[in-house]
């Protein structure tokens, strides 16, 4: 930002450059546009952030985020508990939802395997799905990882933990391209993808 802005614009716009897919050159749009809101908007605004922030968390069953204690997938009795698709974040579970096909349960990971980063199996949720399992009701668990190299170490990763417990293992036919974001494929893809599955 121009050095004659002033410092709190300055300060506004790197909290704006901090979000995923905004530029430096977006963050000073932004913090410009939250000056023409009125004082009430721009309360609102800050508000909405503070409030997501203290009242959301993790479903204390399938980790997706919720501001229950238990998330309304897993509230809901017509969902196949007996069927688990693991996914790596809250998103992908969008993604799937919007088949309107999927029937069973998730589990979210928060994040895939990835030394190099320094993301170790424990940093994920993956204590929370193997205890689900243990409770003898699941038959199958999908692994909707995406087909990266994260996200392939990361299902064979799981499907070794879960193999010996008995559980039928399968992971989502791509006719993505490999590294294709879950997140972006669209319903019939995801749902093909999804119907077509392979046990592993
Ligand atoms: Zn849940």
């Amino acid at each position: 930002m121009a050095e004659s802005s002033a410092l709190p614009l300055v300060e506004l716009a790197e909290q704006f450059a901090k979000l995923p897919g905004i530029g430096m050159k977006t963050a000073q749009r932004l913090s410009f546009f939250v000056m023409s809101m009125t004082e009430s908007e721009a309360k609102q605004f800050a508000d909405a952030i503070i409030k997501a922030h203290s009242t959301v968390h993790s479903c204390k069953v399938c980790q997706n985020l919720t501001d229950r204690s238990v998330c309304p997938i897993c509230d809901d009795l017509s969902r196949d508990r007996s069927t688990i698709c693991v996914v790596e974040s809250p998103k992908d579970v969008t993604a799937f939802e919007r088949t309107k096909e999927y029937k069973g349960v998730y589990h979210v990971l928060h994040g895939l395997i990835s030394p190099i980063d320094n993301i170790t199996p424990d940093k994920l949720r993956i204590k929370e799905l193997l205890s689900r399992i243990s409770e003898g009701n699941v038959k199958e668990v999908i692994m909707a990882t995406n087909p990266t190299v994260e996200g392939e170490a990361t299902a064979m990763y799981i499907s070794k933990l879960l193999k010996p417990l008995g559980v039928k293992v399968t992971r989502l036919a791509f006719g993505l391209p490999v590294g294709a974001i879950l997140e972006y494929a669209d319903e019939v893809t995801l749902f093909k993808a999804l119907e077509n599955r392979n046990e592993i």
